[in-house]
């Protein structure tokens, strides 16, 4: 049977120094959407999974002090993005 450990960094840095320590057969985990299909084709099976899911450093949105710069953290989730923008003016026009 497959096993692996789950950890669950608070920061970008904790992550990055788990990342450092367990090496080689640890991957980083967001949804898992596309690293859990990889598992079951047995493609990668980690050792070590860091999740990045409780990292609020990572999940936000931006905006720029000029219009049509944004930025959007990684993790950042549908629902944030539908809640609606404190600065309409910012949002760059779609082209
Ligand atoms: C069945 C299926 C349907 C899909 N449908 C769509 C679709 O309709 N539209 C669409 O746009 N995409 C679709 N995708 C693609 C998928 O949504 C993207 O690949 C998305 O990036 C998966 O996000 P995740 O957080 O679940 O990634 P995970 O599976 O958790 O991770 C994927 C890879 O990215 C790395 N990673 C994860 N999060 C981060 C992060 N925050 N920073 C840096 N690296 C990270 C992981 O280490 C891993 O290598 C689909 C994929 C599958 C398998």
């Amino acid at each position: 049977m497959y096993t692996f450990a789950y950890l669950r960094p608070k920061s970008i840095d904790e992550a990055i120094s788990l990342m450092e320590s367990y090496g080689e057969r640890t991957r980083y985990i967001g949804g898992g959407t596309d690293i859990l299909v990889k598992i079951k084709e047995k493609k990668v099976l980690p050792d070590f999974f860091i999740s990045l899911r409780h990292i609020s450093e990572m999940a936000y949105i931006n905006y720029g002090e000029a219009k049509g710069i944004l930025q959007i953290g990684s993790m950042t989730t549908h629902s944030m993005l539908e809640e609606p923008s404190p600065h309409p003016e910012k949002i760059p026009d779609p082209e």
